[in-house]
């Protein structure tokens, strides 16, 4: 019997690298790990595929889903509507697979309330100068919507201590090798390896 799965809630400003840790992690498809694809009401980015990156609603049907009780959490970031599917996140865990949340920390707030025993994980950039430098670097949005994402850094920066760990993504080699010893260290929990090798303790522990 395996184990059921950890839930893993991902946070940081934007341009912090959580999407390239979150990538770089689930690179060659590991069977014990997934990212949860949300929802949506913001434009496609180039290269963004619906399903893949995110499913892209339109804000009638989003409401609907809200409406549906369909979602884990939802929040209104940078003017759009973003959401995590209760469905698949069960399923998902059940199967005993990691899920990771790519979430803002207002999501962070309702999952860790109906789920205590999800783990937070905070990334942070090493400087603001440097943080500018990627948003800019990534060549994905306006300079409008760049600014409007440095402004609210320092906000969505200052709820990091709500998170279990807390990782800095300078030289990133070393951030994905954190990222990695985190997960790998839920697992090694007592309550985990119980269940895990429960028939191995059971021939380890009988009388
Ligand atoms: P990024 O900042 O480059 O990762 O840009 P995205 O558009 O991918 O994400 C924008 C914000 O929405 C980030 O703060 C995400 O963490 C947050 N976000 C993405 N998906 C969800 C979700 O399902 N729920 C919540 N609450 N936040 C989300
Ligand atoms: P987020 O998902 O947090 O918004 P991204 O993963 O899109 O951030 O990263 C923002 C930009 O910074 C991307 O262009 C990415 O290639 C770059 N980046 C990520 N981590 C590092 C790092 N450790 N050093 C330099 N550049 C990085
Ligand atoms: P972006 O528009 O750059 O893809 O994402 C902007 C922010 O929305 C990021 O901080 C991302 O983590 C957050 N976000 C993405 N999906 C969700 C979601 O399903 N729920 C919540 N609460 N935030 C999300």
């Amino acid at each position: 019997m395996s184990s059921r799965g950890n839930l893993f809630i991902v946070s940081a400003p934007s341009g912090a690298g959580k999407s390239s840790l979150i990538s770089a992690l689930l690179g060659d498809k590991p069977a014990d790990m997934q990212v949860s694809v949300s929802h949506t009401t913001r434009q496609p980015r180039p290269g963004e595929v619906n399903g893949q990156h995110y499913h892209f609603v339109a804000v009638e049907e989003f409401k609907q889903l809200i409406a549906d009780e369909a979602f884990f959490e939802w929040a209104e970031v940078f003017g759009n509507y973003y959401g995590t599917s209760r469905r698949v996140i069960e399923q998902t865990l059940a199967q005993g697979i990691d899920v990771f949340l790519d979430i803002d920390w207002q999501g962070a707030q309702q999952i860790k309330q109906q789920m205590p025993e999800a783990i937070g994980i905070f990334i942070l950039p090493p400087s603001r100068d440097e943080l500018q430098r990627r948003l800019t670097g990534r060549g994905q949005d306006s300079a409008e919507v760049i600014a409007a994402r440095m402004d609210k850094a320092v906000s969505e920066m200052s709820h990091y201590n709500e998170y279990d760990f807390v990782i800095v993504n300078d030289d990133f080699e070393i951030a994905l090798t954190d990222l990695r010893a985190i997960i790998r260290s839920q697992r090694l929990t007592q309550a985990s390896q119980t269940i895990t090798h429960s028939d191995m303790l059971k021939g380890l522990l009988a009388e």
